[in-house]
Formats: structure tokens, sequence, C-alpha cells
């Protein structure tokens, strides 16, 4: 799951960054309302945490641009403690949800977590596929009841295949979620994941549908 964090205090964005990156996301970091505007509007993010107190554009402004551009991406605004009205306006400008500083970061990512359930209709943290069950709290998969040991990339692959289950996934999509960088972007590094992540799970959990992508089928436990 890539994040685009948008905040202006780096010392507070560098700890957000670090929480997000040990919860399993791939974070991206921008300090200000332009890049943050432009890189919404370029880029594939599955959620956006955004300070509304941006230097340049604000970031209100931001929002309400990137919903009138018809972006739909999840959005968790940051808020100054105590400013109702900017609560109101930041849900009214189109934020999922909100967070007052100052914040734990245990609960901006359950709110993170929550907001992307919401937003792929997944309510329980708990997904089951067949013999496999992804616990997206804990960070785990099992397979048949047994812990299967993933490393972090090989996770962010099989649940956001999980996540998205039923649905093809291309390799273009996957690469833009797993990997932050364009220079990091090698078509073939999402086939040796897959790879690795089928030895693993057995060949049948993700499918291949030949020039169109991956899929995790959604069928009854
Ligand atoms: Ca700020």
């Amino acid at each position: 799951m890539r994040v685009l964090l948008v905040e202006d205090d780096p010392s507070l964005a560098a700890g957000i960054a670090s929480a997000l990156e040990e919860a399993g996301f791939l974070v991206e970091w921008v300090g200000d309302g332009e890049s943050a505007w432009f890189k919404g509007g370029t880029e594939t993010y599955s959620a956006v945490i955004l300070d509304l107190g941006l230097p340049g554009l604000d970031g209100l402004t931001v929002l309400r641009r990137w919903r009138q551009e018809g972006r739909a991406f999840p959005v968790l605004i940051l808020t100054a403690r105590g400013d109702w009205s900017e609560r109101v306006e930041g849900i009214d400008a189109g934020a999922d949800d909100y967070l007052p500083k100052p914040f734990r970061m245990e609960e901006l990512i359950a709110r993170l977590r929550a907001i992307l359930r919401r937003a792929i209709g997944q309510t329980n943290p708990l997904i089951t596929l067949g013999s496999m069950t992804l616990d997206t709290r804990r960070m785990s998969v099992a397979l048949d009841g047994n812990p299967i040991h993933l490393t972090p990339q090989e996770y962010r692959l099989v649940s956001y295949l999980a996540q998205h289950a039923g649905r093809v996934v291309s390799q273009l999509e996957l690469t833009e979620q797993l990997y932050a960088q364009d220079f990091e972007r090698d078509s073939n590094a999402v086939e040796v994941l897959i790879g690795r992540a089928r030895k693993k799970l057995g060949n049948r959990m993700i499918e291949t549908r030949r020039g169109f992508g991956y899929i995790i089928e959604r069928t009854e436990p």
C-alpha cells in the first residue's frame, strides 16, 4: 500500500514515515501544497495523509482541487487540536477522517487502516481467501492456520492482491504500489516477487492472467 504523506514539519514527517514503514506501508513524503497537488494528481496512491497547515497552497485547497479533478483516494487530514471549524471544512472538502495533533502513531495507523478498508469495502481486518488468512493489523499471513514467513515486500504484494481479491491487478499497478521511485521500477521485479510469494503460498493462490496481470480469486472460506 503506497501512501502519500503531506507534512511540512520535517521531524514530525520523519516520525510518521518511519511508523508507517514499520506498519508495512510504502511512504512518499512531500512538505508543501504545490508538490502534494502535483503528486496526488499524477501518481497512484492507496491513501493520503494530509496536514492542513502547509506553506504555499494550504491543505484544504489541495484536497478540494483533488476532489474536483476526480481523485478518489481516501484522505486522512491532520488538524490543529481544538480547531473544529477546520475539521468540518476538511470533511466537507472530501476528507475521509481526521486526526487532531498531537496524536499517537498507533492511532494514526489504526485510522489509516480503517479508511483503506472502507475504501475497498472491506470492514474486517482479517481477510480469509480459501486456505489463506491475512491479518492486516499484525501484517501476518497463515495457510491452514500455519504462519507463513513473508518478507515485508512479499507481504505488501500478497496483501495488496488479497485486499483487491476478485480483481485482476496489472503489473504496472503493482509496480506503483510496491516501489516508491521510478528508478526502482524494473518490470521484472514484480515477476520475481510473485515467484517468491508462490514458493511460500503454493502456486495456485496467485493466478496469472497473461497480458492483464495477477489475481487472487475471492473464495468462500
Ligand atoms: Ca503544518
